[in-house]
């Protein structure tokens, strides 16, 4: 039985954290001095972790961090990812678009990663000989300067253009570049970026700020909204929106001449935690169940009790019926967060 929340969510996207150290300190993300807390496991741990877990219906695996290309035997590990197979039926397309709840197993494994880009360039290629399908780059500016006074590390901004156009020469597909808009620090990039995606042949995914940065400083003024970039985008040129699957979770535009395409990923004004299908494994082990979950839940802690496949199919099966329904962003009763961003893995 594939594995199911208790809301009836199909669970089939899995994200991996494979480290929370990171060679970026992005002010919404890293806002204090905290380095790497909570370390890293042998990637043969992630790997027996997703071989259960594809078993129980897992059909993507996304890669996170900190910043997942400083682990060294990323290559090799996507590579034996990219062996698992899941087991099952195939799905017709057209009934996940129509929204089928029909749980879908997929021959393939879907493998993607999240990347700051720094290191992508030399890899992206042999990340796709390995596997890989397609990655997401983190890229907040176009403006080479206010690139470094949001990462706050000289020279990245040219190293991250030779990642991404690596990446689309390797064939990484479709190849994503997300920007998390910060009111104060960010907002007028988004015409900029509109741009950058029809040029460089990318879809541009803007974010609305998330309260996961370290030390607090999230409110709702500092979040720039779909409305808001959605009204920016149509002064440089009309957006076509386009039909999108449930759980999906970027609105997606297209350009009204058919050149480019951006996404709009909206968790605070436009939640989309009703089709959420989506659990996490941080770098040292710990099962989340949702982003702004307030607990963790020690897999590796099972492995190390020398637990069966069987019995963390069994442990992973009772967490997941602990799923949050939804978060609470802006509401009185908004608990942060466990953990911060970096320490989870997007
Ligand atoms: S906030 Fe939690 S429930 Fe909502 S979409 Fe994100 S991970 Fe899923």
């Amino acid at each position: 039985m594939p594995l199911h929340d208790k809301f009836g969510r199909a669970i089939t996207d899995l994200r991996i954290s494979i480290t929370d150290r990171c060679n970026y300190k992005c002010v919404y993300c890293r806002t204090g001095n905290e380095g790497a807390l909570y370390g890293d496991l042998p990637f043969e741990d992630y790997l027996r972790m997703a071989r259960v877990l594809v078993g129980m219906g897992i059909t993507k695996i996304r890669l996170t961090g900190g910043e997942p290309l400083l682990r060294k035997g990323v290559v090799e590990f996507v590579q034996n990812l990219a062996n698992l197979r899941p087991q099952g039926l195939k799905p017709r397309p057209e009934e996940a678009v129509r929204g089928a709840e029909a749980p879908l197993f997929h021959e393939q494994l879907d493998i993607a990663l999240t990347t700051n880009g720094h290191l992508l360039a030399d890899l992206a290629q042999p990340l796709k000989d390995a596997g890989l399908s397609r990655v997401t780059v983190s890229m907040d500016a176009v403006d080479p300067d206010r690139f470094t006074r949001i990462t706050r590390v000289p020279g990245g901004f040219d190293h991250v253009l030779a990642g991404i156009r690596a990446a689309r020469r390797a064939g990484l597909w479709p190849l994503k570049v997300n920007c998390v808009l910060m009111r104060g620090f960010n907002e007028d990039q988004v015409i900029p970026f509109g741009m950058f995606a029809r040029e460089e042949g990318v879809i541009v995914r803007f974010i609305e700020f998330m309260p996961l940065e370290e030390d607090r400083v999230w409110s709702p003024s500092t979040v720039v909204t779909l409305d808001e970039i959605v009204a920016r985008m149509a002064e440089y040129r009309p957006l076509v929106e386009i039909p999108h699957g449930r759980s999906e979770t970027a609105r997606r535009y297209r350009f009204d001449d058919g050149i480019g395409e951006i996404g709009i990923i909206a968790p605070v004004s436009h939640p989309f935690c009703g089709h959420c299908s989506r659990i996490r494994i941080t770098s040292d082990g710990k099962l989340r169940t949702c982003l702004f979950s307030v607990w963790d839940h020690d897999l590796y802690g099972q492995m190390r009790r020398a637990a069966s496949d069987e019995e963390l199919a069994e442990f992973i099966r009772s967490v997941v019926m602990k799923k949050e329904e939804r978060h609470h962003i802006g509401e009185p009763d908004f608990v942060p967060a466990s953990r911060t961003m970096v320490h989870i893995g997007g």
